[in-house]
C-alpha cells in the first residue's frame, strides 16, 4: 500500500467519527495548494510503515476508535487498497476512503463490496477548468469525479464533498457555477476549506492575495448548502 505517514487520532476528517487516518504515497494530480507535495512528488522521504503496524494498533483501539480514513497521496492508484480495506473491517472499523475521484470503477467496485462507509472527495473545479486545476490530463476527468459523487448520493453512502479554495484559482462565477453542477447531481452539502498557506506544490500561491475567512462565508451564505471549514478544519459561520 506504500503507507507513508499515519495519524493515530482525529475528530475531524472523518465526519461524527473518532478516527486515526492512514496516508499513502503518490498521486496522479498536482494540484497547485497541495500540503501533502512530499506524499506527491518523493513519498520515498518518508519511512515506510507496514501494514502489521496499522493493524496492531488498530487492535489495541477495539472501542476506543471508531474508523479509519484511507487517504493520500491518492489511495485509488495503490495495489492492494481493496485488501487493506477490508483488514480494517474485519477488525471492526469504519473505512472512510479520501479519493481525488479519477478512478471511479474502482471505488464504486469496493463500495459494492462493502469495504467504504464514507467518502471524503475533493470537487476541485467547475468542469470546464477541472483538468486545470487538478494539473492532470486524463480525459472525462470532472465526469469521472461526479460519476462517484452521483454513486453515493444515488445510494446513500456518506460523502464529504469539499473544495479548496484560493481566489487565484476559483473565481466566484467558478463557485457558483460548481455548485450548480453539484447540485445537478442531488448533492445537498458542499465544504468551502480555507486554503492553507503552508509548504505547498505552486508557491506562488502563497504569494497572491486569496479570500478571507469573511469573504469565503459570505460567499457560501450566497449558495445552497454550503459551508466553510476553517483551518482549524472547524465550520465557521
Ligand atoms: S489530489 Fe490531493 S494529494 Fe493529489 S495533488 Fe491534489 S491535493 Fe495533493
Amino acid at each position: 500500500m506504500n503507507i507513508r505517514g499515519f495519524q493515530k487520532f482525529t475528530l475531524v476528517d472523518f465526519p461524527g467519527r473518532m478516527a486515526c487516518v492512514v496516508f499513502v504515497g503518490e498521486c496522479n494530480f498536482r494540484c497547485g495548494y497541495c500540503h501533502n507535495p512530499c506524499l506527491v512528488f518523493d513519498p520515498e522521504s518518508q519511512p515506510l510503515i507496514s501494514e502489521d503496524e496499522i493493524v496492531s494498533f488498530l487492535e489495541k483501539r477495539k472501542g476506543k476508535l471508531d474508523g479509519v480514513v484511507v487517504s493520500g497521496g491518492e489511495p485509488s492508484l495503490r495495489d492492494g487498497l481493496e485488501e487493506f480495506m477490508l483488514k480494517i473491517k474485519r477488525l471492526g472499523f469504519l473505512v472512510k476512503l479520501d479519493t481525488n475521484g479519477s478512478n471511479p470503477e474502482r471505488v464504486i467496485t469496493a463500495i459494492r463490496d462493502g469495504l467504504i462507509d464514507a467518502l471524503g472527495i475533493d470537487y476541485k473545479a467547475p468542469s470546464y477548468k477541472y483538468n486545470e486545476i487538478a494539473n492532470c490530463c486524463a480525459k472525462d476527468l470532472s465526469s469521472k469525479v461526479r460519476s462517484i459523487i452521483k454513486y453515493a448520493v444515488d445510494n446513500d453512502i456518506f460523502i464529504d464533498v469539499r473544495t479548496t479554495v484560493h481566489q487565484r484559482l476559483l473565481s466566484r462565477g467558478d463557485l457558483t457555477e460548481m455548485r450548480t453542477e453539484l447540485s445537478a447531481l442531488g448533492l445537498r452539502e458542499w465544504t468551502l476549506q480555507q486554503f492553507n498557506p503552508v509548504e505547498i506544490i505552486d508557491d506562488e500561491l502563497l504569494a497572491a492575495g486569496t479570500y478571507s475567512d469573511t469573504e469565503l462565508v459570505e460567499i457560501a451564505s450566497s449558495l445552497p448548502d454550503t459551508r466553510v471549514r476553517g483551518l482549524s478544519g472547524i465550520f465557521i459561520d
